[in-house]
């Protein structure tokens, strides 16, 4: 029988490991850490955001600042309807929270964990820990695979290694081009008084622009202790990943906290201080946002909280309503979002052959998994793409 070396026992070579026919390979998985899937282990706060539940194609791609163009015709042959299947046939419940993302029932990531190790205890599928690939040598149309380990020979190899400097090096050896590192999905570190003391305050819908990048994003935005975050943030930022990392994550950003064109907010402004001459500024309820942060915007604006609504001047007006959806904020460095990290960079799309995860360049030679230069926001697409591709991968070669 003929040798599949597997080298990484993450997400995407388990799943890859687990949609082999083991009656036409042996296969070993080479995992240099002493406990497989570890991040798998520690996704999604350790409930594992498994996917998502969008099921078009073209409107998944959409979710990958990285990979968006290549993605479309893998995820035509495996999207995460057929994730879901994959997982309700080996008889794991899976749910869809309201925002499209898809747990196990369980909340518990070792739910997954145990099915993957199980799948691949079915096919005889051989794990080495502590092995650490040291250099691969192709000899012909096959590979010696140096580990510590000792040297193991393989007909097939599937590169599943995530994003490490090291491991994108010994690929980089056999002639593969790699696009730097950078990392992606990030919070920004801002210090504003409009800010201050309002860590958790969040806003349903907001606009978050770059404007040297011409550039914006729009969804739900969280004040944190350092800055901003949320959805509307961690989506900017992986779009935005080469260009914030080029300015060293020093940038303007204007947000919209209501969402609203500033002469639509003005006209409910003038419409509440017609009815509501006499309320105090400081407790009107004009905009859908909290007390504490409407009583900021007017310290900011320098109005007192005390006034009467009918005082308010046209000056001190649109001084609110520019804080409100105009502010202009420095954000002067970037926070890891709970540990999240994503990196934008990896093996240059150009050399892979989309329609089986095969290397242009080496013969008998698959990848699959954050090694590629793709990436995705949070919701479940980064491991979408892990088990898409590697599900191709084991289809190519099922078809041997
Ligand atoms: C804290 C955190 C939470 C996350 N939560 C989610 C989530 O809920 N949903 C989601 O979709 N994505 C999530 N992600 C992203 C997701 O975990 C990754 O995209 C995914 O794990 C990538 O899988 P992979 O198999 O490509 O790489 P990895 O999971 O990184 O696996 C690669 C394996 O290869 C091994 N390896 C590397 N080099 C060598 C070598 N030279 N020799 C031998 N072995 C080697 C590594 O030790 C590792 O075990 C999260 C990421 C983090 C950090």
């Amino acid at each position: 029988m003929k040798q599949i070396i597997i080298i990484g026992g993450g997400a995407a070579g388990f799943f890859c490991a687990s949609n082999l026919d083991k009656t036409k390979y042996n296969i070993t998985i080479l995992e240099q850490n002493s406990d497989v899937l570890q991040k798998v282990k520690i996704s999604g706060g350790g409930r594992c955001n498994v996917t998502h539940a969008c099921f078009d194609a073209k409107e998944l791609v959409q979710f990958y600042p990285r990979g968006n163009k290549e993605l479309l015709s893998v995820f035509t042959k495996f999207q995460p309807g057929d994730t879901m299947d994959w997982f309700d046939q080996r008889k794991v419940p899976l749910k869809i929270e309201n925002d499209n993302r898809v747990f196990p029932e369980s909340n518990s990531s070792q739910t997954i964990i145990n099915t993957l190790l199980n799948e691949i205890q079915q096919k005889n599928v051989e794990v080495k820990t502590k092995c650490s690939v040291k250099e691969i040598e192709k000899l012909d149309e096959r590979y010696i695979v140096t580990t510590s380990l000792g040297d193991f020979e393989a007909d097939f190899v599937i590169y599943t290694t995530g994003s490490s400097p090291k491991s994108l090096k010994i690929i980089e050896s056999l002639g593969h081009k790699i696009i730097d590192l950078v990392p992606s999905l990030f919070t920004f570190n801002i210090k504003n008084d409009l800010l201050k003391e309002l860590p958790g305050t969040s806003f349903e819908n907001a606009e978050i622009s770059i404007p040297k990048l011409k550039t914006e994003e729009s969804g739900p935005l969280l004040i944190t202790h350092w800055g901003l975050s949320g959805p509307a943030i961690l989506k900017i930022s992986a779009w935005e990943a080469l260009s914030l990392a080029k300015v060293k994550y020093n940038f303007e950003i204007e947000v919209n906290f209501i969402s609203k064109d500033i002469d639509d907010a003005e006209e409910l402004f003038q419409n509440f201080k017609q009815s509501n001459p006499k309320k105090t500024i400081g407790l009107a309820k004009i905009f859908d946002i909290t007390n504490r942060f409407w009583q900021k915007i007017l310290e900011v604006s320098k109005v007192d909280l005390n006034k009467q609504v009918a005082q308010i001047s046209g000056k001190e007006m649109q001084m609110i309503l520019e804080n409100l959806c105009k502010k202009k904020l420095q954000v002067t460095g970037k926070s890891t979002f709970k540990d999240e990290f994503v990196t934008a960079g990896g093996i240059d799309l150009k050399e892979i052959n989309f329609k089986n995860m095969s290397s242009k360049i080496l013969p008998n030679f698959y990848v699959a998994g954050e090694v590629l230069n793709i990436d995705a926001v949070t919701g479940g697409f980064n491991f979408q793409a892990c088990w898409s591709e590697a599900w191709l991968i084991a289809q190519d070669l099922n078809s041997k």
